[in-house]
This record gives C-alpha cells, structure tokens and sequence, in this order.
C-alpha cells in the first residue's frame, strides 16, 4: 500500500475525513467515495493488521456485502462456507444449523475493504494516529501524529470509527466511552493448520464458567480462536491456560499448540458511549460502543452503522447541519440498542451453569425453538428489522 505525501494529507479541506480504518472507517470510506466526495482514511496501525475476532462473517454481512457492490470480495479472500454451530457446555455438545456464512482473516478482510475504497478513490494513510480538536466554525480539526511528527488535518466532517479503545476523542470533554464494570476481556490466537480436528464449515463455541470461546477455520487453513473471560481469572494465569480451561470444562477436544501461539488481547468488552455525534464528527462502529461478542455480529454492526450514517449524511447533500447530532443519535440508537441488549443478555444466561445446560438441551431436543433466534441474528433478512420482528419470527 503506498503512503501519500503529506503534504497531500495536509492541505487539502476534505470533504470527510475517517479515524479508524476496520470494517466501520474502511466501509464508509468506500461508500463515500463512490459519492465523488473527497475522502481521508486513517489509522494508527500499519496494514495488513491483526485484530482480536474470530473473522465469522454472518449471512447479514455477506448480504451487505453484496447489497453495497462487493459480493465478490470475500470469494476473492478464500474466506470458507461456515453452515453449522457447534455449542458445548460440559454435557453432550449440540450442533444447529445456521444461515450460509463465511470465515476469514481479520488481516485480509480489513485490508481488503480498504483497498475497495482506495480503488474507488479515498486516500488512506496509515501509521497515522489521530485526535479530533475542537472544531472551527467552518471545518472540523484533527491532530496526527505521523511519523512521530504533529500535523493538523481538516475536513467538513468527520467519522470516528476508532473501535473498542481507540482515544481520538480524548481530547474532546464529554465524549468519552464507559466500561461495564462486570466486562470480560477478549483473546485472540490463531494456530497452525490441524491444531484441531474440526468438521469443515463449523463454528465452536465453548461455554464455561470463567468465560467462552470460539475457534474456527479460516481462508488458509489456520484455527482462529477467539475468547471472552473473566479478567479475574486471567489475571491469575495466562491467556493459554484460561482457553485451555474453557475448552476442558465444557468438553471439546483442547487445540493443540495452545502454549506456543501469540496472543492477543483487548480492552474490557462491555463499553457504552452515551453521546455518539457532536459539531461536525459522528461516532460508528465498536466506538460506539459494545457488548461481548458471544452472537458474532460485531462486523455486521459496523458495516451496518457505516451505511446507515452514509444514508444519514447523502439525505443532507453531505453538507454540515447541527439536525445531524440529533438525528444520527436516534438513528444510531434505534438500529443498534435491540441487538446490543439481546446479544448482551444471551452472554449474561452463559454465566449460569444450569442455564447453559439447560440452553444447549432445549438445541439438542429443540432446534426449531432456537431457530428464530438464530435467523434474527444471522439473516437472511433486510438490516432494518427491528427486535419485533424477532418477537413475531418466535411465534
Ligand atoms: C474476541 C472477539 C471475537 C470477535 N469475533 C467476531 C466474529 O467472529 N464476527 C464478528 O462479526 N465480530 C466479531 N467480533 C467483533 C468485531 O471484531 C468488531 O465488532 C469489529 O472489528 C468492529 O469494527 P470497527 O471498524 O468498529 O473497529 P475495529 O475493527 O476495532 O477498527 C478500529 C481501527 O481504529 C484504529 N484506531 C484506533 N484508535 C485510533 C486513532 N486514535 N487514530 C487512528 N486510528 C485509530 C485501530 O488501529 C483499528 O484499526 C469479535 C470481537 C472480539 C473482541
């Protein structure tokens, strides 16, 4: 990926300018773009970049993929057909089927989408960590540290898709984000190709009292695991022992090479930020907040919110109004707020022994019982469905 001139980063007045370039910035920097507008993508890693997430694209995201021009792209990563879950909790582990969906690497998704929107014009920069300023009147302003040195950067607007801890509204008063003090911490490792004997076009999920995990197949063949845990336990023993453990009681077969893999970890899981769009800046994706990751939508989330807040903005000719801030915080809370407290309360059932029991042999003797929640979940189904729906798919 070839780095603009700075110089080329710095005079312009952008159209908008985008802090965070995962699947939120990347995917409203392609939709932008496509809009002829003047787009800046930033972000403080170098690219491609590991993230955290066992890369479980749902139905949803795949028919958003599609719906937004991109139908090919995962194709075009290898990314694998995922078709069935497998969930055990210590008892005998039940399997359901779920809508097609797909499997890939964070580092080759992310890369990917960003490459879309360069294609479609957006200049991206990476290695550019950022932090939004109060505003001018007429222009949003943004420090950046490249290369070590301070620069500033100004748009007409700005997105802010920095993800679960990103900091580029720190110097902001009032924006900041919360954390749930009952929050797991997230793990992640990928290991070597048949570190464990999975049946092609699974996802695992094992459930246990100090937290669950994921493990899945990705596009070259390596095993991605993804894990929520209590920070109590982690603190008292290693990333590799507490997946080991989760694995253990709820019954699956331990990964091998557990101990010797690289591991990853994040901020506390459970975040919310109370005010999402300020004068000429909107907060997208993870950033604007989060619940653990148990229903594997979080990409789905920000490709979503990307799309929406693009909507949002083309119904205003992308001109700046103050409306905005009001409209983008309803919109925001309307579209996320019912999948955020179902998926939030699904992981609160998961800490009770005999609930997790009890929810893996309602799937086992029951499987229709559980799949309108899974189609609520994972498609197919138009974005805008709301949590009645949902109500009226389980009657
Ligand atoms: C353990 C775990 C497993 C998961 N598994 C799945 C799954 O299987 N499927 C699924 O759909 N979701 C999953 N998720 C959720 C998913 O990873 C996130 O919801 C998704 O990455 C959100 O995208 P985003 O663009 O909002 O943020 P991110 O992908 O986090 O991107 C934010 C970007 O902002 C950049 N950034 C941060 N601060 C700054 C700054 N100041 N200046 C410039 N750049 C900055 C970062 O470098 C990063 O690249 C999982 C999450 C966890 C923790």
């Amino acid at each position: 990926m070839t780095s603009p001139e700075l110089e080329s980063v710095t005079a312009p007045l952008w159209d908008i300018a985008i802090v965070g370039a995962g699947p939120a910035g990347a995917m409203a920097a392609y939709l932008l773009a496509e809009q002829k507008l003047n787009v800046l993508l930033l972000d403080q890693a170098a690219f491609p970049r590991h993230k955290a997430c066992g890369g479980c694209l749902n139905h949803r995201t795949l028919e958003l993929l599609n719906q937004c021009g991109l139908s090919d792209l995962t194709a075009q990563l290898g990314a694998k057909p995922l078709q069935r879950l497998v969930v055990a909790v210590g008892t005998r582990p039940a399997a359901i089927e779920i809508p097609q969906g797909r499997s890939v690497s964070r580092e080759r998704f992310d890369f990917a989408l960003i490459e879309a929107a360069q294609k479609r014009g957006a200049v991206f920069l990476a290695q550019a960590k950022a932090s939004l300023q109060n505003p001018d009147e007429h222009f949003a302003r943004i420090q950046v540290r490249i290369e070590n040195k301070p620069c500033e950067v100004r748009a007409k607007m700005v997105l802010v898709s920095d993800g679960l801890a990103g900091d580029a509204l720190r110097q902001l008063p009032g924006y900041s984000s919360n954390t749930a003090e009952d929050s797991l911490i997230g793990l992640y490792a990928s290991l070597a190709p048949g570190s464990f004997a999975d049946e092609p076009g699974t996802i695992y999920m094992a459930c246990a009292q100090s937290g669950y995990a994921g493990l899945v197949r990705r596009e070259d063949e390596r095993i991605e695991i993804a894990a929520a845990v209590l920070p109590a336990v982690l603190k008292a023993s290693t990333p590799a022992a507490c997946v080991r453990l989760i694995f253990e009681e709820a019954g699956l077969a331990i990964p091998a090479g557990l101990s010797r893999a690289v591991w990853l970890g994040t901020a506390a899981l459970h975040r919310t930020r109370r005010i999402l769009s300020g004068r000429r800046f909107f907060v997208l994706g993870d950033a604007s907040g989060f619940v653990e990751p148990f229903t594997g939508e979080g990409i789905y989330w920000a490709l979503l919110q990307a799309r929406e807040l693009v909507d949002l903005l083309q119904s205003q000719q992308f001109n700046w109004k103050p409306a905005l801030i009001e409209k983008w915080q309803r919109k925001n809370f309307k579209l996320m707020e019912p999948r955020k407290k179902l998926c939030h309360f699904i992981s609160a059932l998961l800490r009770w022994k005999t609930l997790r029991s009890l929810m893996v042999e309602m799937i086992r003797r029951s499987p229709w019982l559980v799949r309108p929640l899974i189609r609520w979940i994972h498609g197919p189904a138009s974005p805008e469905r709301s949590i009645r729906s949902f109500h009226r798919a389980c009657l």
